[in-house]
């Protein structure tokens, strides 16, 4: 055992957040509207019989802790809230947020409580928070508990993204509760019981631009200022010393941090669902993984969340806008700090050219050259985006079968536009009945692509590298995690700790898992939690 790992008894807890911001003076849990405080001291609620249904190593690791003790009574017993260690400091904090697109007031962590933050040997911070560990002070009319289905999805999922590249909050834990949840899944008036489980999420921290937005909402520009100062001393340390010029280049770091963020969304098809400003990381990690999809077919205009169906607010094509407009919202909030609006105003049309400037460079990396050339790759890339789109395109498969191709090959020059398509077969959905203007069309694409791969002027092998190391090979199907749900539920967890240990390397080939790289099945069409999900979890 490596002399710098520790056991549970051992982690050293360094609360900056409960020890520099003020607290809620009432102890009491109940709900309530939280004025001049920036959480409620609250406990977990122990639950009956835990038992772990999967860990995640490296996380452990960031948190210096050993193997053995993630095996041990005592971590089931801490990570489900039936035990605290020394150092431990629970809270919930208070936050408030736009929800598709009005104003929400306070919602805060209403399942969500805060053990402290661990201070690892790198001197790291990381805030451990268990999510479905009951009610608190936020809770408002619900029951502060999640479900095995959603916490599945949550455990898997930000680990995968983790894994490919995407930032993202971390889980280091899963556990059965042995407690019974009430769900009416589809808000349909028929309610079932689920088995509860509680995921101990990981981050440097927790602050959503909520936070910012209920203080300015409840016009304590005090506590606003506190709350800023600390989040730059803390999650933005190298900017300096807080003043009204620091307070500028904290958003413009804001805005750029989102801009990545959601440039890696794009990249590996990944649909938020309920881009809420609650739900929106001033670190811009991914957070709060809830009716979350994978785009299968290439379709900007799909979203998973059957909640927004109607507009569609969280589609996928419409990310990069959304983040644009929560930024918005934060600037609002921390306008009465500046007092400026030009500067902010700036900042956001940097979010525009930054976002833009990313993608264009990561649709280049995608398609394995070596630069996006300004104005002169456009068509190239806005007719891909189209073609996908005419028949049902698995973006995943596609770019991956793309990589194949060897543009080089000189006899490509002869091929008709089948022979052209064939190598991208597997990408579709219905490849018997394409039409014969879409194979045109297509193959004119992939003339035009074997053209510029030919100016750029890379050998194979580097392109296929180049492709391959941002286009996944394994992503976390909806389908999939549904199959790894309803095993989990049955008390088979294999699934779940198979995919885990797939998607710690999703770019890899992994030949003997390629059935975990197929195309949505038919029966997953319309299925609900595959590509339906609604809030409830
Ligand atoms: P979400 O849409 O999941 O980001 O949640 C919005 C708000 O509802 C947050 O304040 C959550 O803490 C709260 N919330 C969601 N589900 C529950 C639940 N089961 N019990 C208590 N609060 C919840
Ligand atoms: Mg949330």
């Amino acid at each position: 055992m490596n002399s710098k790992h520790r056991s549970l008894k051992d982690l050293i807890f360094d609360n900056r957040f409960l020890n520099e911001l003020p607290a809620d003076p009432e102890t009491g849990n109940f709900p309530r509207q939280v004025t001049g405080a920036c959480y409620s001291k609250v406990n977990p609620t122990p639950v009956r019989a835990p038992q772990l249904v999967s860990y995640a190593k490296e996380v452990a690791e960031r948190l210096d802790l050993d193997r053995e003790s993630c095996k041990s009574d005592q971590f089931k017993q801490v990570f489900s809230g039936n035990e605290q260690l020394d150092g431990m400091q629970p809270y919930a904090q208070c936050y408030g947020g736009h929800q598709f697109g009005n104003w929400a007031g306070q919602l805060g962590d209403g399942r969500a409580i805060n053990l402290g933050e661990v201070l690892n040997n790198k001197g790291e911070h990381w805030t451990l928070q268990l999510k479905g560990a009951g009610l608190t002070p936020y809770s408002r009319t619900a029951d502060g508990l999640a479900v095995l289905r959603s916490s599945v999805r949550e455990f898997l999922c930000s680990e995968a993204m983790f894994h490919l590249g995407v930032p993202t909050t971390r889980a280091l834990s899963l556990i059965l509760t042995g407690e019974e949840v009430v769900r009416d899944m589809f808000y349909d008036g028929r309610p079932k019981t689920e088995p509860g489980a509680v995921v101990c999420r990981v981050a440097p921290s927790f602050t959503r631009f909520g936070h910012f937005e209920i203080f300015a909402a409840q016009g304590n520009l005090d506590l606003l200022k506190q709350f800023v100062d600390f989040t730059i001393r803390n999650d933005f340390p190298h900017l300096g010393k807080p003043c009204k010029e620091t307070y500028l280049k904290w958003f413009t770091e804001v805005c750029e941090k989102t801009a990545e963020m959601i440039v890696h969304w794009q990249r590996v098809g990944f649909v938020h669902g309920v881009m809420n400003t609650d739900n929106m990381s001033i670190l811009g990690l991914t957070i709060d993984y809830g009716p979350y999809g994978w785009l299968e077919d290439y379709n900007p205009g799909w979203t998973p969340n059957t909640t927004d169906a109607t507009n569609r607010r969280y589609r996928y094509g419409q990310q990069p806008q959304i983040a644009h407009w929560n930024l918005g919202q934060l600037a609002n909030a921390i306008y009465p700090l500046i007092e400026e609006v030009e500067p902010l105003q700036e900042a956001l049309k940097h979010y525009e050219q930054y976002f833009n400037q990313h993608w264009l460079e990561t649709v280049a990396r995608k398609l394995g050259l070596t630069n996006y050339r300004t104005g002169l790759d456009d068509d190239l890339f806005n007719e891909l985006f189209l073609i996908m789109q005419l028949v049902e395109t698995d973006m995943t498969i596609f770019f991956r079968k793309l990589a194949q191709v060897d543009c080089l090959d000189q006899s490509l020059n002869q091929a008709t536009d089948d022979q052209l398509i064939k190598p991208l077969i597997d990408a579709y959905y219905d490849p018997e009945n394409m039409m014969d203007s879409f194979k045109a069309r297509t193959s004119n694409w992939i003339r035009n692509y074997i053209k510029r791969v030919r100016e750029d002027g890379s050998d194979v092998q580097t392109r296929r590298e180049m492709m391959d190391s941002v286009n996944p090979k394994y992503v976390f199907r909806n389908y999939l995690a549904q199959l790894a749900i309803d095993k989990a539920e049955e008390g088979d967890f294999s699934m779940v700790n198979e995919l885990l240990e797939l998607f710690r390397r999703p770019y890899d080939e992994h030949p003997d898992q390629e059935h975990y790289a197929v195309k949505r099945p038919d029966w997953a069409r319309q299925r609900a939690g595959c590509s339906m999900l609604s809030c409830s979890s």
